[in-house]
């Protein structure tokens, strides 16, 4: 550490200096990212409120209550008349929490299973390791859909929960929600639904008319559902959200950290000291978009997918193998295995897409800082590298 510290001018000059290797969204170059800019009005008030610990309620009373009113609006939103829950710092936290609930409420059994399907995120191999929890993936078909069958035969007197996914991290499906709740409850499991991604587009394309099959707590046996803010609730980076119906676990579960103010308070998240502001902000964007304001946005992603869609069809050499139904897309090369190589060169141009090379596809997120004009000019430098790799 230096002793004498520098003006704010040459810090700022040093940092524009050091950082300038990071990518800016509009650049064009990231289409492979869930996040997004937030929306200029979630980062001020987020910037205003940043001394706010809501781990600590007794100090910010308000900003607690506050959590709670954004939660109940978030329950409406994913139709939970009984939301609870919290804001948290990514799909990672909130898949986390789930898990934890899972194992705490299943004290019976000693080697605990987690049935999941294979395009799950590791956000639940990350909980299988910290909780020994065995995380069984159920392999998905040649469309890249969940095979059901083999899903339910995973499922042992070990098995303490199941997962769905409302948005898939390799190309934004949605799993059959309605037909693993009857699995849950046939079975008697915890039942998890991760829409991380699709949580915040879901609700607005059922909206626009879209046929989209139940995903959320319209599901009656779903326990629990993640939803991000940072992803397509279009909100500052970080912030999750995890929903519970009722809030009994909650109460049975939650940590007393009795030192703190507001030591008479159970807590849920994995963080301790938390960001206040993350929630003030969410619940201002949300006053501040309105449904209609989400439902605008999510639609020109949408007509940015078909039009991406439609360009990728007439580039020989790759494919699209399942139909896009949110704002994901998965592109696949024709020959095997060739992901790898057209994910590098790519890369050599600095188009920052997802590599999923266990399905030789590429994931591209059409979030809205994605213009047509980026992906004209995408789709113009794919079709020369194809034409020099394949
Ligand atoms: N769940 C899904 C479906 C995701 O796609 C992701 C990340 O892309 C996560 C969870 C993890 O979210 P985060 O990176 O915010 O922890």
């Amino acid at each position: 550490m230096r002793d004498k510290g520098l003006s704010e001018e040459e810090i700022e000059n040093l940092l524009d200096s050091k950082l300038a290797e990071d990518l800016d969204y509009s650049s064009g170059k990231i289409l492979g990212s869930m996040c997004t800019e937030p929306i200029e009005f979630a980062n001020r008030i987020y910037a205003k409120y940043l001394c706010k610990n809501i781990g600590d309620r007794g100090l910010f009373p308000a900003t607690s209550d506050l959590e709670h009113e954004l939660i109940c609006e978030l329950g409406n939103l994913f139709n939970c008349d009984q939301a609870y829950g919290n804001i948290t710092s990514g799909g990672s936290e909130s898949n986390i929490i789930a898990m934890r609930i899972a194992k705490k409420l299943r004290p019976d059994v000693n080697t605990p299973e987690i049935v999941v399907p294979a395009s799950a995120h590791l956000s639940f191999y990350k909980a299988g390791d910290m909780m020994g929890l065995e995380i069984k993936p159920a392999r998905l078909k040649s469309n890249l859909e969940l095979d059901l069958d083999h899903f339910k035969s995973l499922i042992s007197e070990n098995t303490i929960a199941i997962v769905g996914v409302a948005g898939t991290t390799i190309n934004g499906l949605i799993d059959p929600i309605e037909e693993m709740g009857e699995i849950a409850e046939e079975k008697h499991l915890y039942f998890h639904v991760d829409a991380a991604f699709g949580g915040f587009v879901l609700p607005f394309l059922q909206d626009l008319g879209y046929d989209i099959p139940l995903w959320d707590f319209s599901v009656e046996q779903v326990h629990s559902l993640t939803a991000d803010p940072h992803k397509m609730g279009l909100s500052i980076i970080p912030s999750g959200g995890f929903v519970i119906r009722g809030k009994s676990h909650l109460e049975k579960l939650g940590f007393e950290i009795t030192y703190l103010a507001g030591g008479a308070y159970k807590h849920l998240n994995i963080l301790g000291t938390r960001p206040g502001a993350a929630v003030i902000a969410f619940w201002a964007l949300m006053q501040y978009l309105g449904r209609e304001g989400y439902r605008n946005i999510v639609k020109e992603c949408m007509e940015n997918t078909f039009y991406l869609e439609q360009r990728i069809n007439e580039i020989p050499g790759i494919k699209i193998p399942t139909k896009p139904v949110m704002n994901v897309i998965g592109i696949s090369p024709e020959k095997p295995n060739l992901s790898v190589k057209l994910d590098e060169e790519l890369r050599k141009q600095r188009y920052m897409l997802g590599l999923f090379k266990n399905y030789n596809l590429l994931r591209m997120c059409l979030m809205p800082h994605v213009k047509r004009e980026h992906i004209d000019t995408f789709c113009q430098d794919l079709e020369i590298i194809l034409k020099k790799i394949q």
